[in-house]
């Protein structure tokens, strides 16, 4: 990834309490730190359930770490009667960075359309967060090769308000669904191919010098066993790791990649 810091991003899915969630990124630092991990050069964030934010803010400023850290969801709305939603506004009071935006478990799950997600990725921009766009195709459509055209037809909507200038930002994630916790990973070609289409795409909608500049994660079922394959590959500027993250000296392997 040229040019680019490279992001490891742990999502923990609904996984960790808020004591467990301490633990976790004080192991996670101790490990990085033993080995001199240099931030600037590959990035790290821990992206936990809503409830433990607070606890990893406390840890991650009150001990001056490194480590980023971000949301799974937010509300398209800022404020008002959606019982049980979270605003972009209290994930930036709370430190975020990142919030996930469009995992594949919250379209199947919770039936975000392609315009709940663009109505997302508009919030975190409003609330200044920074977006992990996710997009990836079901095993259906890859069995008829229709990975890339279902992939743009996805960020063509979700980024359908998003600036050029709010674009230099973002970070985009291709998930094929059939590699999500299945232990199924795509090959580093499948995920080539892909990331690089999506940078194709970045380019028309926006222009070379930001699509150059935007990091393209891959997410699969990436562990400290395959993840240098697919770092390996041009476009491909990071892992979103679910699994594999809630196991500290696993996520530090991962980050570690390049030893
Ligand atoms: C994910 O849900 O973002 C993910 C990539 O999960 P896993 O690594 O467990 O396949």
């Amino acid at each position: 990834p040229v040019g680019r810091v490279p992001l490891m991003a742990g999502n923990w899915k609904m996984n960790l309490d808020h004591l467990q969630a301490t633990h976790l990124v004080q192991k996670l630092d101790w490990t990085l730190r033993d080995a001199k991990h240099d931030y600037a050069a590959v990035e790290v964030a821990v992206l936990p359930p809503f409830t433990d934010l607070r606890s990893v803010q406390t840890l991650i400023e009150g001990d001056k770490l490194h480590l980023r850290y971000g949301a799974q969801d937010l509300s398209p709305h800022a404020s008002g009667a959606y019982t049980g939603d979270i605003s972009g506004a209290f994930l930036k009071k709370l430190g975020c960075t990142y919030v996930v935006v469009g995992h594949s478990e919250r379209r199947e799950g919770h039936h975000e359309t392609d315009d709940v997600v663009a109505a997302k990725v508009e919030a975190a921009y409003a609330h200044g967060l920074t977006p992990i766009l996710c997009c990836g195709e079901g095993l259906d459509v890859r069995k008829e090769s229709g990975q890339v055209g279902h992939v743009v037809s996805q960020l063509r909507a979700a980024l359908a308000g998003v600036s050029k200038e709010q674009a230099a930002s973002i970070v985009i994630a291709y998930e094929p669904i059939w590699a999500i916790g299945t232990g199924e990973v795509a090959t580093p070609d499948d995920a080539q191919e892909v990331c690089a289409a999506i940078r194709t795409l970045l380019a028309e909608l926006y222009s070379g010098d930001v699509a150059d500049g935007i990091r393209i994660l891959y997410g699969g079922s990436v562990k400290a066993a395959n993840v240098a394959a697919i770092m390996a590959q041009e476009d491909v500027d990071g892992a979103l790791v679910g699994g594999a993250s809630i196991d500290p000296a696993e996520f530090a392997s991962i980050c570690r990649y390049r030893d």
